[in-house]
């Protein structure tokens, strides 16, 4: 599998609007975050949320199909790019070439995620979805709600096993995705967690079921202090802790500090953490994601 991360940034992305602050007038491109998405390459197109930079992350990080969309929940950093699904979303509209992105869109792209999303963007976007056809064409999506996949039953899509995970974010319902492919006798996984401020020991044991060795976890870690809707980084290193990743990547990070002092934070605290310690004494990623940043497995 093979997936690189869209955005790594908080609502507002780094740099703030009008914000003059140190990390905001940063030269170092990892300080530099767009809105959090990712986008998995191989073995299948699939794009984890559609924020209202999508176009931007698109063009820079080069995708190229999409096969199917999953959102995580509705709020705008997440969603507010729907229309640039268009060119994904229509029969041959983009690349004749790419079976992938076009051929199969009879019903449109699919787009999953729970149901009170899907009635969220239905609403929130009815355009998309009403019989007015307006000038300059509207993305063609076809809405999947995800309360019937299970461990034994997830979603498939050309190749690769996906499963959505359960996580509250203040008083929403949030989706994390677990990515898996068959490894020798087990499987490989790459797990999605973003937004959260708590996680049910239910979606925990569900991951365990289903993920199998986990090389790649990405987390939302938004800054040092708690906050009512999202993981600090020290919250997120607990959930990374019980998960055992290979490597563990903090996301949905604001501007109160620069990458590398997210970065030395982490250092400092990691002893607490044995798994992650380990993981990190053994070759593996533990800290700061940023824009761009490939995820191989
Ligand atoms: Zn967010
Ligand atoms: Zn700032
Ligand atoms: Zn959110």
């Amino acid at each position: 599998m093979k997936m690189v991360l869209l955005g790594t940034g908080t609502s507002h992305g780094v740099p703030v609007i009008g914000c003059d602050c140190k990390v905001c007038r940063s030269l170092d491109a990892r300080d530099n975050r767009l809105r959090c998405s990712a986008y998995l390459s191989e073995p299948a197109k699939v794009l984890v949320d559609v924020g209202p930079e999508f176009r931007i992350q698109a063009l820079r990080y080069k995708v190229k199909g999409v096969d199917a969309v999953l959102l995580s929940h509705s709020h705008a950093d997440h969603l507010h790019g729907i229309d640039d699904l268009r060119i994904f979303s229509h029969s041959k509209a983009y690349d004749p070439h790419n079976k992938g992105a076009g051929e199969t869109k009879g019903e449109g792209l699919p787009v999953y995620s729970h149901r009170a999303v899907i009635e969220d963007i239905r609403h929130r976007f009815s355009y998309i979805f009403g019989e007015v056809r307006q000038g300059g064409g509207k993305p063609k999506v076809n809405t999947i709600a995800t309360e019937g996949y299970d461990v034994d039953n997830p979603i498939r899509i050309g190749g690769v096993e996906i499963l959505p995970v359960l996580l509250k974010h203040g008083y929403l319902d949030d989706s994390g995705w677990i990515f898996r492919e068959k490894a020798g006798d087990g499987h490989k996984s790459i797990v999605y967690l973003t937004d959260l401020n708590s996680i049910p020991d239910a979606s925990v044991d569900r991951i365990k079921a289903f993920a199998g060795r986990i090389e790649h976890l990405i987390i939302d870690g938004l800054r040092v202090l708690p906050h009512s809707t999202h993981f600090s980084f020290e919250q997120a290193l607990e959930v990374a802790e019980r998960l055992a990743p290979r490597n563990a990547y903090l996301t949905h990070i604001t501007h109160n500090l620069f990458h590398y002092q997210v970065q030395e934070f982490v250092d400092a605290i990691i002893s607490r953490y044995p798994c992650l310690d380990s993981a990190k004494r053994n070759g593996g990623y533990v800290g700061p994601a940023f824009d761009g940043m490939e995820l191989v497995c």
